[in-house]
């Protein structure tokens, strides 16, 4: 046992907000530094793999809230769809239109974040801001009753320019600003070990926190 994991969530607990939803990053950990975060009270964990989300679902207690916050391929949506709270990385509108299709076929709405692109990074995946508010726009027009908005995820360059990753999550507040009430958004997804801080100074409400509690992940 390794109770750094449960003082880890404890100090970070404190420095946030009610308001602000804390989603505990356990991909890569084992089921049992799961069940020491889980054992405080804590139930929101985020996964960024399908099949490794999958098998801790199927292993652990069934009032934890999974989250998928990785890129998601449409042909694994299926295996999901049964349990997943929250989907953040809804990038594409043919993957919308696979979580409608699988939140049809379990007779569920499934609760996505929209991906928007606020990285200079190549990789990083999302829609642009515009296109994301086209899809928004589809959506009332043409809606997928399996499926809804809840709000918007984001991630910055990975960098130690302060002022970089600033703009990056002013760029993505001010879209949730801008778009919130036409279109119900709730959750605004910003923030990780390494930038939460400045992601809750501007305004996040979920902050996705993986290593800051769990310690640093094997490169694999
Ligand atoms: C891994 C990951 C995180 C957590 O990263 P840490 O730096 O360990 O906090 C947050 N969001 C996404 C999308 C991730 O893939």
């Amino acid at each position: 046992m390794n109770d750094s994991i449960s003082q880890n969530l404890q100090q970070l607990k404190s420095e946030i907000s009610d308001s602000v939803t804390l989603v505990a990053v356990s991909k890569t950990k084992p089921n049992q530094a799961i069940m020491e975060a889980y054992a405080t009270g804590h139930r929101i964990f985020g996964e960024n793999k399908v099949q490794e989300m999958t098998q801790k679902w199927e292993e652990l207690p069934r009032d934890i809230q999974w989250h998928m916050i990785g890129h998601l391929q449409t042909n694994k949506v299926k295996y999901i769809a049964p349990y997943v709270a929250l989907i953040h990385s809804l990038d594409r509108v043919k993957l919308a239109t696979e979580i409608n299709r699988q939140g049809e076929r379990y007779r569920r709405v499934m609760d996505c974040l929209i991906q928007i692109k606020i990285a200079k990074e190549d990789e990083k995946y999302g829609f642009s801001p515009d296109d994301a508010l086209i899809f928004l726009e589809k959506l009332t027009t043409n809606p997928m009753p399996n499926l809804r908005i809840r709000g918007v995820m984001g991630m910055a360059t990975f960098t130690s320019d302060s002022e970089q990753i600033k703009h990056e999550f002013s760029v993505l507040k001010s879209f949730f600003d801008h778009n919130k009430k036409a279109h119900n958004l709730e959750i605004l997804s910003m923030g990780m070990s390494g930038d939460y801080p400045l992601a809750l100074e501007l305004g996040s409400n979920m902050i996705r926190v993986g290593s800051a509690i769990f310690g640093s992940r094997q490169a694999h």
